[in-house]
């Protein structure tokens, strides 16, 4: 019975490993580190009669005062009596995270002072299923119950023992675990343990790891930037940062996963100096000798700088986290290693242009990286000249991650990639044998999409979202507005070789026919707005064109990164003002903050499109579609609406939140503050919109290279004259 268990995992992981044999095997983590203080999100209790955990709004407190990896632990602290008590660890999924090394028992490290023996807890595998974006649960399947005081090893580290208990211990339970059950031994009392480090463990050898050596530290104002060599080494598991105020003790202060090659350290505190060093930690926990140390001081920054900051912060996560074999951009990191998704590279396209303009890169590193997005983009699936959703870098191959329904091409997705494609021809303009490939590779490219095939019905009316050659129009989602997709009907009509008629503008996109309204009464769950105009005030803001309260941030930005909104023009609206009110009613329903939700505010505002505690979801300003999720792009990429309201927001967000909210790549996709949430995740559509926008406050210098393109303009002319 026993090796059923272990059959079923192997199985699992054979299949999954032989389909994508280059995919990052992640580690299959119940616990390491809460990323916010006070419980921990991913946990619940239980307890009747005379028993008891103690808990905060019913979740395991986290505990910073004592941890095996810094900077925390979690604390289970309980009576045990009549009745009995359980404490659930739930294993946490993150997008795209979904390749695990193998692994065959369950392990962790715990801090006991003095629970006897026979009152430490015992243990169970469970695996839930809840309803969808909600905490209820449908069913949970359990294993056997197993007492863990046999499975203390010799292995100690400060205090801290190792649990190693092997699979085949739990008895018949068919897959993976998603929680980790402790609950009450039946032995009358009291006891108190530290659990950290609480995870699916392969057995490994001790292989020896290299020693790390020198390490590049940069202060900023509040944090410090601790950066290494990019490690190549599958058998390190951590690198471990510590800081030191003397240069004499130095506190572990993070561990960082092998696959990043920087630790962002918020301290705090401006003009300061700190010493640091780093350690590599192998499978096994064992640490290497320290890496050399760097001395660091922190410094006040200005508006300008912050901005800087903050824009260069973003434009890494298209730099040196993009995919090797393409140069475009991940869906999200940490995620699918191999899977590029096709509008964020857009996006992160012109987060490079940026970034040379700033200095972050010169301009031969960009010509490099634009000659391999060309060559990559010129040989990978096409779908009558549309890319997919997702490409897998290595074959480029469309990759279904949404399902095999999603395996062709996506119109909305090419015009995020075009927009970007499009700003680049104009930015790389000198006369030299480089540039000039790189504009003769685009225009080949943008003349190769056939934006009118997307016109399924021929009828001159909607563009249809997907195409696929073997599912031909099965998902059949037209383009109808207001949204995110004004872009693609722009791009459309302005192709030189497979244009939509104009007429398209007014038919589709904005029609106000029977079809287009009941969608936007489905989709938007409301009649305002429902024949694309409105006309309604919102917190004392009118809104011409648009949902009721103007729907999620993401409205305003995915489409106007490139395309000026000042120069758009239509029968009903001017697009920069019609943007700007959205912008306002957002942040004017922040203030007000009507369900009373922990840290939103006027200083931290902007609902839109991210990740969250029940997964990705868009949210908007409005009591039904508002969890509580905030995500910094939502104020960052409305900085040309709302300068005055998003300087504040990003210095709230840096200066108060900073300590979890600012990392690698800038701000982390989002926070849910009242349920005490938090990403572990950059998402490639919500970065590069920080990075784009706030130039396009600070000098238009994006809008000014995508209207630069004749057809473009010659479009946003004649919807002007209509
Ligand atoms: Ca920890």
């Amino acid at each position: 019975m026993k090796n059923l268990f272990y059959l079923a995992i192997l199985l699992s992981l054979s299949v999954t490993s032989l389909a994508q044999n280059e995919e990052r095997e992640y580690d299959y983590m119940f616990f390491e580190n809460s990323i916010l203080p006070g419980n921990y999100f991913y946990s619940s209790v239980n307890y009747s009669e005379e028993n008891y955990v103690k808990n905060s709004k019913g979740k395991l407190p986290v505990c910073e005062k004592e941890f095996f990896t810094p900077p925390n632990s979690l604390e289970l602290d309980y009576s045990n009596g009549a009745g009995n008590w359980e404490a659930v660890i739930q294993f946490e999924r993150i997008r795209g995270n979904d390749f695990f090394k193998k692994s065959d028992h369950l392990s962790f490290w715990m801090f006991n002072e003095n629970t006897k023996s026979e009152l430490l807890p015992n243990v169970t595998l469970s695996r839930q299923r809840k309803q969808r974006r909600s905490d209820v649960i449908i069913s949970d399947e359990r294993s056997e119950t197993i007492s863990i005081k046999i499975y203390i090893t010799d292995k100690v580290k400060n205090g801290w023992k190792f649990v190693k208990i092997p699979l085949t211990d739990f008895g018949k339970f068919e897959g993976l675990p998603n929680n980790i059950v402790f609950s009450n031994s039946n032995s009358k009392g009291v006891g108190r343990i530290l659990i950290d480090q609480m995870e699916l463990l392969p057995e490994v050898s001790s292989t020896p790891v290299p020693v790390p050596k020198k390490i590049i530290t940069e202060g900023f104002e509040l944090h410090v930037d601790i950066r290494w060599n990019q490690l190549e080494n599958e058998n390190v598991k951590y690198v471990k940062v510590y800081r030191s105020e003397d240069n004499k003790i130095f506190k572990p202060v993070g561990i960082q996963r092998p696959y990043f090659n920087c630790f962002t350290d918020f301290t705090g505190d401006f003009n300061k100096t700190y010493y640091y060093n780093i350690s590599f930690v192998d499978y096994q926990y064992n640490e290497t000798e320290y890496s050399k140390v760097s001395k660091v001081t922190t410094r006040k920054m200005n508006d300008q700088e912050l901005l800087d900051m903050v824009q260069e912060a973003s434009f890494r996560y298209y730099w040196e986290g993009a995919e090797p074999h393409s140069g475009l951009a991940r869906e999200n990191i940490p995620g699918r290693k191999n899977m590029i998704a096709s509008g964020a590279s857009g996006f992160g396209i012109m987060a490079i242009i940026v970034g040379v303009e700033r200095g972050f890169i010169n301009r031969e590193q960009a010509i490099e990286r634009m000659l391999k997005i060309n060559s990559f983009l010129e040989s990978c699936d096409k779908y009558h000249g549309a890319v997919s959703h997702f490409i897998d870098g290595p074959s480029g191959k469309t990759e279904p991650f949404f399902g095999d329904r999603d395996n062709g091409g996506d119109l909305v997705e090419t015009s995020f990639l075009f927009q970007g494609l499009l700003a680049a021809r104009q930015f790389f303009d000198k006369e030299n044998e480089d540039e000039n490939k790189i504009r003769e590779s685009i225009t080949k490219l943008w003349e190769a999409v056939e934006w009118n095939w997307y016109d399924r019905e021929k009828e001159g009316k909607f563009l249809t979202w997907h195409w696929s050659p073997d599912k031909a129009w099965l998902i059949d989602h037209k383009l109808i507005g207001w949204n995110e997709t004004m872009i693609t009907y722009i791009l459309a009509m302005a192709s030189p070789t497979y244009p939509i008629d104009v007429s398209m503008y007014y038919n589709g996109w904005a029609s106000q026919e029977e079809r287009a309204v009941k969608y936007r009464k489905a989709w938007g769950k409301t009649d305002d707005g429902s024949f694309y105009t409105n006309g309604n005030y919102y917190h004392g803001i009118k809104l011409p064109v648009g949902v009721a309260n103007g729907g999620p941030l993401f409205f305003v930005h995915y489409s106007y990164m490139g395309l000026n909104p000042h120069k758009l023009t239509d029968r009903y609206t001017n697009y920069f003002d019609n943007n700007k009110n959205i912008a306002l009613i957002n942040w004017r329903y922040c203030f007000e903050n009507p369900k009373n939700y922990k840290g939103m505010s006027d200083t931290f505002w902007g609902l839109t499109a991210s990740d969250g505690p029940w997964g990705y979801n868009a949210i908007e300003p409005k009591i039904e579609r508002d969890n509580g999720t905030l995500a910094p792009t939502g104020a960052l990429a409305s900085f040309p609406y709302t300068p005055k309201q998003s300087m504040a927001a990003l210095k709230n967000m840096y200066r108060k939140h900073g300590k979890y909210l600012w990392g690698e790549y800038g701000f982390k996709d989002a926070v849910n503050l009242e349920e005490n949430w938090h990403a572990r995740i950059y998402m490639g559509l919500n970065q590069a919109p920080v990075t784009v926008m706030i130039e396009n406050y600070r000098t238009g210098l994006i809008w000014n290279l995508f209207m630069k393109n004749e057809e473009i303009m010659k479009v946003c002319e004649k919807l002007s004259n209509k």
